[in-house]
């Protein structure tokens, strides 16, 4: 039988982990993955490639472009068919994002991991595995971008975002719901990704900061990332993209020292607009020069975006308009 072939690539996370006397949830000297194996392989031809087993709060920048590098290798290969990482899930949303942005093919992409240790009563971890495998190998997924498998739902990682911190139903797309399900027998779609974007770079902007605004906070943060000269900083703003007037010199501090600013919302629904006039609103803010993302990105993956997209360009107006998109 001519069965595709799927590269697995391990990273870690709790879908490696067990429970160990005295020391909690920690991950394991031997992936817990060889037991598997003969349930993925009913469904295609696999290749473990084991590169990490750390917790994903562990993942760095640099960790993620080395995932990258190695599925533009798998999916270079003429003879691989779709590649699955399976990721802590802490991260996990970052790290497809990033996937999603750099690796430029229409093979299969899947990312997967579990809510439950290995070796936990209902570990989710082997049916998440044999999902995504059963997804990487299937025809219907090529061309639909990175994708995210869990709890039988297929979501694309524009959009998924981890929402509980314990539930096996954690990932969800809000607004825009999973692209896709896994039933029993088969895999069906009822949604495709239209927006697809690529760019093409192999170093990241490593020191891009995540600040977020609430009642009453000023610029301590915004100052301190001035202090140390990072590439960018990433606000997840109020509402529809409006900050406590004391943040502002923070923002006009950043800006005058050619540091981009961009601004989404701190509510998991909808996008900044620049409706609002006042001191600190969204519109005085994007007159200030601050770029406001209208891609509905939460705060985490607008931060991806801006590391992936300041190695091919500091243009504030090439920056405004790819996070228009
Ligand atoms: N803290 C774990 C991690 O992200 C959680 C998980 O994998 O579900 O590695």
């Amino acid at each position: 039988m001519n069965r595709p072939h799927v590269v697995v690539i391990n990273t870690g996370g709790t879908i490696a982990m067990r429970a160990e006397e005295g020391k909690g949830v920690v991950p394991t000297n031997k992936l817990p993955f060889s037991a598997l194996l003969p349930y993925l392989e009913r469904h295609a031809r696999i290749t473990m490639d084991d590169y990490l087993n750390i917790p994903s709060p562990h993942m760095t920048p640099h960790h993620m472009l080395d995932v990258a590098r190695r599925v533009r290798a798998a999916v270079a290969r003429d003879d691989v068919h779709g590649v699955v990482i399976t990721h802590g899930t802490d991260t996990l949303e970052e790290t497809a994002f990033l996937l999603d942005l750099v690796v430029k093919t229409d093979k299969p992409i899947v990312v997967t991991g579990a809510m439950r240790a290995s070796d936990e009563l209902g570990a989710d971890g082997p049916v998440n595995l044999l999902a995504a495998v059963r997804v990487a190998a299937h025809p219907d997924s090529r061309g639909k971008g990175v994708l995210v498998v869990f709890n039988d739902e297929i979501h694309a990682a524009r959009y998924v975002t981890k929402t509980h911190s314990a539930n096996v139903a954690t990932f969800q797309s809000p607004l825009h719901g999973p692209v896709g399900t896994v039933t029993h027998t088969d895999i069906f779609y009822h949604h495709a990704p239209l927006v697809r974007e690529h760019f093409p770079v192999d170093t990241l902007a490593e020191n891009v900061a995540l600040v977020k605004a609430a009642a009453g906070t000023d610029d301590f943060f915004l100052q301190a990332c001035a202090d140390r000269g990072v590439d960018g900083v990433v606000i997840e703003a109020l509402g529809l993209g409006n900050l406590p007037p004391a943040m502002v010199p923070g923002v006009r501090r950043l800006l005058t020292a050619r540091i981009p600013v961009v601004l989404v919302s701190r509510c998991y629904n909808g996008m900044v607009l620049p409706v609002y006039g006042y001191e600190g609103g969204g519109r005085q803010l994007d007159e200030l020069g601050v770029i406001l993302s209208s891609g509905r990105l939460n705060g985490q993956k607008a931060r991806i975006k801006l590391m992936v997209a300041l190695p091919l360009s500091r243009d504030m107006n090439r920056l405004r308009e790819w996070f228009r998109r």
